[in-house]
């Protein structure tokens, strides 16, 4: 039998490391009867192995269907080496010197799983231990403080490892062999919850006194993963009403966490992918369809919910002990700012109004919950935080040493370490000044981390945000780049295009190179350059910035353009229920082109109808106008659209506007009205595609932009599309939203000379 043994070495790269797949190697080899070593090393975890050519196969094709549910091999490569004679199989101590700048994946954090719920209730050293973990599950890079990934570089590593759990850490035959996080209640972190009556400890009175204050509907703030969470019970309005003043959140949804799936099932209906979803080990926030919530107050008037699971034994423990079955989960912060992490920041921002639940483990990294739909039946993240972030996403090109700085709201900033684009969690609206601390301190973690050191820099195109400021005050070389062509780049990097490609980017607000604001554009490009095919008709937004939270300014600034002082004229509620002075200021302000910016915006457009449908005629939260257009259509299912004009690189959708009149005129309902509208948005997207692929012979189309958040948008475009024969591209895991844009920057910075400041416009 010796004489057919052969020897392979095997190198797995990607995501294999703090994901026990040092140990799962050993099991498939041991069950094989193969012998060998595993190894980490700085490119990713080496096996050398050894036995019969067909045993050695049959193990390799095992390692991707047996491997750990967070592991996620990029790459298996295999070659014949000289024969090599091992006793047994072993994993060989990993070499820290070894560590060099070209370190591996650093794990996101991963839901508890299903064996440590069991540990919880049968282990002796875990009874009820709420931070029980395994190489299956856990935190991780909300603890890690440096690389390798070794509990010294973690916040674990103030608690000493007991006995028995040393021992378990050391046996490569159990669950916690090298779990970093391994704990139990005689030497892991412990809760302590801070009330009125003082501070208790005790586990039991803990949970105790928590779930007496759900019940009691009260609000309590607990700390979580990746920061604090205020918690309440979803069925009550006392409660809720309670949270959203504290808050300051007047009418933004609230996400539920649901007991477990027959708790959410009793108000969704989720699909195969929606539950896969919610119950995969990332566990983000699911918007979906929800009927018959009783309390109107979460959802604010939504007929979706954004649906979540348990995710850390001490959510499992909590429903065990309250009465309900739904819980409002929320970040504690004060409004705008990043979610709390610090025991002291939370207790100084929360006791005496709320209980505290502290526990004395820090966290390093701080993440928000992670939120994603699903539309046309593919995952759409719309916040890439915990369990998703820090993911590389690789690319076809080297982006080493590139810092990409992002937009301004909902921040993300990206770092290129060889050909991976290590995109940053969800940041933030950068305007907040503790978010801009934040963001400022997670550069410097990431350098640090990742043993990075930028050499040059890539930020929007725009002045005035406080990216661009920051990448400015970095005196490395910069690149400035157009806020759409970003996002075309984004789409492209995520689907791996890099030839020139079609484009449709609708979007909110993006600074334009002719000093106007775009955002409803149509481009032909590829990362170094684009053309300006198209765009949406400029109109004035009266006010600039200011018509985001107040959507009537649009929709009066879009009316005005069509029908001049005849507006007054005009029998519908919108025009009847103007203020008629603060209209004539504004239409004051349009006339003299008195801070009246143009815009092309997609995102103004669907602020505009969702004013004149008398939808959202003020808006309380980012891009609220445009999903309540979206809710209203619900089951609307109709192929109709009002008409629109092209000419000369320009869609007008004057035609529309006096079409959405006439219909309110007549009476006709809003979700006809809304469906109709979107489809003549597809209609005249799908109509410029077609004229692209006319002018410039190429099939493939992009479509990015915070509009694409809309499903029905999305789905429709897509399929429209794809019926016109285009090979149509989107985003998946990386947001639609600005959250995408680093991405797209440091493909765009990839593939540039520094030389060239500015943006290319070959089309003049
Ligand atoms: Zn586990
Ligand atoms: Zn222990
Ligand atoms: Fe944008």
């Amino acid at each position: 039998m010796i004489s057919t043994a052969i020897s392979y070495q095997i190198c797995i790269t990607g995501l294999v490391q703090g994901v026990g797949f040092r140990p799962f190697i050993y099991k498939l080899a041991t069950k094989y009867h193969l012998s060998g070593t595993v190894d980490n090393r700085n490119e990713g975890v080496i096996i050398h192995i050894s036995g019969e050519e067909d045993i050695l196969n049959e193990f390799v094709e095992a390692i991707p269907m047996e491997a750990p549910p967070a592991a996620n091999i990029q790459l298996l490569k295999i070659e014949y080496v000289e024969y090599e004679s091992f006793s047994g199989f072993s994993i060989k101590k990993s070499d820290n010197n070894i560590i060099s700048n070209e370190i591996t994946e650093i794990s996101p954090d991963i839901a508890v799983c299903a064996d440590c719920l069991q540990d919880i209730k049968s282990q002796p050293h875990r009874q009820n231990y709420s931070f029980t973990n395994c190489t299956n599950c856990g935190p991780r890079f909300t603890i890690i403080n440096g690389l390798p990934y070794d509990r010294p570089n973690t916040s674990m590593a103030d608690f000493e490892l007991c006995d028995s759990c040393f021992s378990e850490y050391s046996d490569v035959n159990d669950r916690r062999f090298h779990a970093q996080p391994v704990a139990c209640n005689h030497c892991g972190p412990h809760f302590s919850l801070y009330y009125k009556k003082g501070v208790i400890s005790q586990f039991s009175s803990i949970v105790s006194e928590i779930a007496s204050e759900i019940d009691n509907e009260s609000n309590v703030v607990i700390k979580g993963m990746g920061g604090f969470n205020i918690i309440c019970d979803a069925y009550s309005a006392n409660a809720v009403s309670e949270l959203r003043k504290i808050k300051h959140r007047r009418a933004k949804p609230l996400a539920v966490m649901f007991k477990d799936i027959d708790a959410l099932r009793l108000y969704c209906s989720p699909s195969n992918q929606e539950l896969q979803l919610l119950e995969s080990w990332r566990r983000p926030i699911v918007i979906m369809a929800a009927n018959n919530f009783p309390n109107s107050l979460v959802s604010s008037g939504f007929s979706t919910l954004g649906v979540l699971l348990p995710y850390m034994p001490f959510h499992y423990q909590l429903f065990d002990a309250i009465g309900t079955n739904a819980l409002i989960f929320t970040s504690a912060n004060l409004s705008g700012a990043p979610i709390i992490t610090d025991n002291a920041m939370a207790l100084e921002t929360y006791s005496g109004i709320l209980p505290v639940l502290t526990y004395n483990r820090e966290i390093v990294n701080r993440v928000d919950d992670s939120l994603c739909k699903i539309s046309n039946e593919q995952s759409r993240l719309i916040r890439r935080s915990r369990s998703y972030a820090p993911s590389p996403i690789r690319l076809a090109f080297s982006v080493d040493g590139i810092l990409a700085v992002g937009a301004e709201l909902e921040n993300c900033f990206c770092i290129g370490k060889a050909s991976q684009a290590i995109l940053s969690q969800y940041i933030g609206d950068l305007k907040n000044a503790d978010t801009f601390d934040f963001y400022e301190s997670c550069i410097q973690q990431y350098s640090r981390l990742y043993k990075y050191t930028p050499k040059r820099v890539v930020c929007d195109f725009h002045p005035n945000y406080l990216s661009s400021q920051y990448a400015e005050n970095t005196t490395l070389p910069i690149l400035k780049v157009q806020h759409h062509h970003a996002h075309m780049a984004s789409v492209m990097a995520e689907n791996n295009l890099q030839e020139i490609v079609l484009g449709v980017i609708l979007d909110g607000t993006g600074y334009g190179v002719d000093g106007t604001i775009w955002g409803g554009e149509f481009f032909v490009g590829n990362y170094n350059s684009y053309e300006r095919f198209a765009h949406f008709a400029y109109r004035p937004i009266p006010g600039g910035d200011a018509v985001i939270k107040q959507p009537w300014r649009t929709a009066l600034s879009y009316l005005y353009y069509i029908y001049a002082e005849d507006i007054w004229n005009l029998d519908i509620p919108f025009v009847q229920n103007l203020n008629r002075e603060k209209a004539s200021l504004i239409i004051q302000m349009i006339n003299k082109n008195i801070n009246a910016p143009l815009t092309s915006s997609a995102g103004r457009l669907f602020d505009a109808v969702s004013a004149l449908l008398g939808l959202c005629l003020e808006s309380d939260f980012h891009a609220e106008a445009p999903m309540r257009l979206e809710d209203s259509m619900q089951q609307t299912q109709l192929d109709l659209s009002f008409p629109f004009d092209f000419e000369n690189g320009e869609i007008n959708f004057d035609l529309t506007f006096k079409a959405l009149v006439n219909g309110i005129m007549e009476g006709e309902s809003i979700p006809r009205l809304a469906t109709m509208f979107h489809n003549t948005i597809v209609e005249a997207s799908a109509y410029v595609c077609v004229l692209m692929r006319q002018n410039f012979d190429i099939n493939k189309v992009v479509l990015s932009g915070g509009s694409f958040q809309n499903a029905y948008l999305s789905s429709q475009l897509e399929n429209k599309l794809d019926r016109l024969n285009f090979e149509v591209y989107c985003h998946h895991n990386v947001p639609t939203n600005d959250g995408g844009i680093a991405l797209g920057q440091i493909a765009i910075a990839a593939n540039s000379t520094f030389d060239d400041k500015g943006v290319k416009d070959f089309a003049g």
